[in-house]
């Protein structure tokens, strides 16, 4: 079954080239200003496009505003997108990030087609990657996801437990662990988020990876629609932007 949203006529526009360019080029100003406040450079923030539930011209004009990062949550939907447009590990021009949580038994579609995993939360599930990526010749990029609000989040792994499952990576010869990622707090203000990213940043600051062949502490993975700024400010690398760069979902 083909697992691509089709294009009604209001979505149609709504993810329009232009109307799309215009969201991008307010976010980056957003960016830059969140930057200059935190004293860093706005390339060192790099813009990942969450395409879940939107058809493939969302893809195209993201690109065409220089938006080369997309994040899918569903494993079999972004196999459906990747094999109309193939990631770069495949020579494509765009680079798959598979956002969201993943059942073990799905982890074959992310060895196949995305270019990176942005939400590794447990041992057995990196076991599985490390097989799936080896039959597939490749090294897989991986975020491992942290649960920083406690209770409300089903998914990501106890702050407590992050340092340990980085150790453990270590004997994955085909995963390539290139950082962390959280989702914050859905609050109305983004303020609110802000102790949860510092706990975050905290952890990948002090994890110590120069004995860890498989481990690279270079991204953090922080920071959405609502609160992407708070984020900047808090030393996020990547962005994952879904509604401000492509207008409203109907569903998640
Ligand atoms: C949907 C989603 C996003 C983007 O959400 P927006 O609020 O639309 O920016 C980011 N990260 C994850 C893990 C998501 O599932």
């Amino acid at each position: 079954m083909n697992k691509i949203p089709d294009a009604t006529p209001e979505i149609r526009e709504q993810i329009h080239a232009e109307a799309v360019a215009d969201r991008v080029r307010s976010i980056r100003e957003r960016i830059a200003a969140a930057c200059e406040r935190a004293g860093r450079s706005p390339e060192d923030v790099t813009i990942v496009g969450v395409s879940k539930t939107f058809p493939m011209q969302a893809i195209e004009s993201g690109k065409a505003s220089g938006i080369d990062h997309l994040g899918e949550n569903r494993a079999r939907q972004l196999r459906d997108k990747a094999l109309q447009r193939p990631g770069r590990f495949k020579g494509g021009d765009v680079i798959w990030h598979m956002i969201g949580h993943l059942q073990t038994n799905k982890a074959k579609f992310v060895a196949r087609h995305a270019d990176w995993f942005d939400a590794l939360d447990r041992l057995s599930l990196a076991k599985e990657l490390n097989e799936r990526a080896a039959k597939n010749n490749r090294v897989l990029p991986c975020l491992v996801q942290v649960n920083v609000t406690g209770e409300e989040q089903k998914y990501g792994l106890d702050p407590s437990a992050v340092h340990d499952l980085l150790d453990r990576c270590a004997q994955y010869e085909h995963l390539a662990v290139k950082g962390l990622m959280a989702m914050g707090s859905f609050v109305e203000d983004p303020e609110d988020v802000r102790g949860e990213f510092r706990k975050i940043r905290e952890l990948f600051e002090t994890y110590d990876a120069t004995n860890n062949p498989r481990v690279d502490m270079e991204e953090l993975s922080i920071g959405m629609s609502n609160d992407f700024e708070v984020a900047v400010e808090e030393g996020s690398t990547m962005v994952r932007l879904g509604s401000a760069i492509f207008g409203p979902r109907d569903y998640e």
